[in-house]
């Protein structure tokens, strides 16, 4: 009896699309997101997982609303959870059409792939709606940014003296909400590619959803979803291959292991940084506490070896 395929959640980092430095054109994206579905590929042809993709899209929704902004006076600017929504189309195509490429060339053209455009529900007293903090967009002059704020609302805040960006709510997701469409597909063996960009945020009003203007970390969107899919393993993909103590100090050391305990009390030391590491250490601890069997934080590169225990960081609860 071949062993059973496991579902395994990947959140793939801003990198696995766009590398700092690029301008970001499409040539540009598509060529890293091949290198990316060679990756994932490679864990399809060993048969043993079944893959439900996740990813960033920061660069990506900064330069559609750059756009609506730059065009707003011949065609009609959207709301940024539209925009979140254009950017999970865009980059749910490029990983759909790259991956299919990549696995017919292996023989396995057959094997579905489908982007569903994700809609996660926050909840509307969530204590960051009171506190807009996540920067989204392009940067603007402090005269531009005060306009935006008495115009359209908008939070602005000077950033690290770079100049002056908008900033909206960054709310816990609480629900996937296309879960059952997504366990569907994955029971009639498709690759999903859900929850772009922590997925479109909306709150339930009236009976129903309403999108609003937020940004969902990815990776606590991405916890949310391996465990809707009762994923075994959550493996997050970023730009570093280990989880580090005393990271960026003569003092660095690499983990290759984590209880929930450890990476707990690590985390309240302070060792993972506000916004990037820490809600991917929090993530991999929800993921275990949950009942997922393993948590891996590696870079792209890495993935491969990390699923087979030779590399990156696994947290798992014992
Ligand atoms: P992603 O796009 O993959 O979500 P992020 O930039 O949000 O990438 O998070 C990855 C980054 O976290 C790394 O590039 C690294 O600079 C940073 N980081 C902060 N603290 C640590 C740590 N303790 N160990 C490793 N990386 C860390
Ligand atoms: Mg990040």
């Amino acid at each position: 009896m071949p062993e059973e395929k496991k579902i395994t959640v990947i959140a793939l980092g801003g990198n696995a699309i766009l590398q700092p430095g690029q301008k970001g054109t499409f040539q540009e994206q598509l060529k890293n997101v091949e290198t990316t579905c060679a990756q994932l590929t490679q864990m399809v042809e060993s048969g043993k997982y079944k893959l439900v993709i996740t990813h960033g899209n920061g660069p990506q929704v900064g330069n559609i609303l750059l756009q609506n902004e730059t065009a707003k006076d011949v065609a009609a600017p959207m709301p940024l959870y539209v925009c979140g929504a254009e950017s999970q189309g865009l980059i749910g195509f490029m990983i759909q059409q790259s991956l299919h490429n990549l696995l017919a060339g292996k023989g396995r053209g057959d094997i579905p792939i489908a982007t569903v455009v994700t809609q996660v529900v926050v909840d509307e007293t969530d204590a960051a709606f009171q506190n807009p903090s996540k920067p989204v967009g392009p940067f603007y002059s402090e005269e531009e940014a005060k306009t935006l704020a008495s115009d359209k609302g908008y939070h602005v805040k000077e950033d690290a003296g770079r100049g002056w960006r908008r900033v909206v709510p960054s709310p816990d997701p609480k629900e996937i909400f296309e879960k059952d469409a997504i366990r569907q597909l994955i029971a009639a063996r498709s690759i999903v590619i859900a929850s772009g960009g922590g997925g479109i945020p909306v709150i339930r009003k009236n009976g129903g959803l309403r999108g609003v203007d937020a940004v969902i970390d990815k990776d606590l969107a991405g916890e949310r979803l391996a465990v809707d899919v009762q994923a075994k393993i959550f493996l997050i993909l970023t730009d570093v291959d280990q989880v580090k103590l005393n990271y960026k100090t003569p003092q660095e050391k690499g983990l290759s292991h984590l209880t929930v305990a450890e990476a707990r009390r690590y985390s309240e030391e302070g060792h993972f940084a506000k916004g990037s590491m820490e809600p991917k250490v929090r993530a991999a601890i929800r993921f275990v506490e949950a009942g997922g069997e393993k948590a891996i934080i590696t870079s792209l590169g890495k993935a491969v070896e990390a699923l087979d225990g030779k590399a990156g960081t696994t947290i798992t609860k014992q």
